[in-house]
């Protein structure tokens, strides 16, 4: 039996295990992939993350630094083009040796690791949680903390419902007269059915659309570049690469399901996300307090933990209000 199961080794789970490790539990972190993984992503780190990482991991490694590595803010448009800009210190990263470098802080404060295995179940027991694997084999502890995301369907908010948002991003070699320094976002129902963005990393532009149906990604993803060549110059020679991912769809109640019993959940698995996009400020956060919640009240570790996540809830909502004065859409959602 070990004291804490963590499943998946992106920042809420790295989190997690860096604080139990930390604190002298025993804890084993099991990711399907072999790291270090890749997680599509625009790797904008924002202020509220950094902090979060130089009390908790130290200064972001130059290995994970994107060029311009300076992030310098997010300039939105709304549905009608207008053009509104947060200036906001932050930074650029590459998410593989990025994550990787959250989980190595975790190993050397012990965290194990059982890489390339894939959790196809966690369960409740008797004062005890279960993960198991397709092979029938289970492994036991105390509690489990399930890290698994958006796409990874455990006992988080992503399983049954799978309430999700479907991304597709193109890199390129190109360029606009868009800043780099500088993340954009669009609301324009034109573009997306959730959001557009436009980024640049290491000199290469990335175009990306959020959509409900992912049938709708590459007619929407066309409308969007379009636009970008049109109004802000943006040529390119080749497509580079195309991801395509899932988000949480988070709804202006941000409701976010920390668990049940000896399993808590934590990160985008719960629900975590900044309605724009932005998820590990609130991942790292999340995958901390529910760690915290087992190290210091073991004997109710989910009240405590669910009491702790209000104030990320509250940021959500602060961010859900500022979408809701930018974009029709998300106004539209309020009646739900
Ligand atoms: C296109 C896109 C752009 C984004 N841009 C930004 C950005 O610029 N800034 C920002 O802050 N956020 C951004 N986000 C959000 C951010 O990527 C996520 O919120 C963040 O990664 C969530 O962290 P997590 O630890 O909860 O989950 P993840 O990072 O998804 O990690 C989950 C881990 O669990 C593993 N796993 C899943 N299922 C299992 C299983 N069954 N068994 C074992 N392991 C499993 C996965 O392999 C993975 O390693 C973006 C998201 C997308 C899709």
């Amino acid at each position: 039996m070990q004291d804490v199961i963590v499943v998946g080794a992106g920042p809420a789970g790295c989190a997690a295990a860096n604080i139990l490790a930390g604190s002298g539990k025993a804890v084993t972190v099991i990711e399907r992939r072999r790291l270090p993984r890749n997680k599509p992503c625009s790797g904008i780190l924002i202020g509220k993350t950094l902090e979060l990482l130089r009390e908790h991991f130290g200064e972001v490694p130059r290995a994970a630094l994107c060029t311009p590595y300076e992030n310098r803010g997010m300039v939105f448009f709304d549905d009608d083009g207008k053009e509104f800009c947060f200036e906001q210190k932050g930074l650029n990263v590459w998410r593989s040796p990025f994550d990787f470098w959250l989980w190595e802080q975790a190993a050397t404060r012990g965290a194990n690791l059982i890489e390339g295995r894939n959790v196809t179940a966690v369960t409740q027991g008797d004062g005890f949680a279960e993960v198991a694997f397709a092979d029938g084999t289970k492994l036991r502890a105390r509690f489990v903390i399930d890290c698994s995301g958006a796409a990874g369907g455990l006992r988080g908010r992503s399983e049954g419902g799978r309430d999700l948002v479907y991304t597709y991003q193109v890199f390129y070699r190109g360029s606009s007269c868009l800043d780099p320094h500088y993340f954009y976002a669009l609301t324009d129902p034109r573009f997306s059915e959730y959001d557009a963005w436009y980024n640049v990393k290491d000199g290469m532009p990335v175009a990306g659309v959020a959509v409900r149906n992912p049938q709708n990604a590459v007619r929407f993803h066309k409308a969007f570049f379009e636009h970008l060549h049109t109004e802000f110059g943006f040529s390119v020679t080749r497509a580079v690469r195309e991801e395509r991912w899932v988000m949480p769809h988070i709804r202006p109640k941000c409701s976010v399901h920390c668990g049940e019993g000896n399993i808590l959940c934590a990160g985008e698995a719960a629900g975590f996300l900044n309605p724009m996009g932005e998820g590990i400020s609130s991942a790292l956060a999340s995958g901390m307090l529910a760690a915290s919640a087992v190290v210091n009240r073991k004997q109710d570790a989910l009240s405590a933990y669910t009491a702790s996540v209000r104030e990320l809830q509250e940021y959500m909502a602060r961010q859900w209000k500022l979408l809701s004065f930018l974009s029709e859409r998300f106004r539209g959602m309020r009646g739900e």
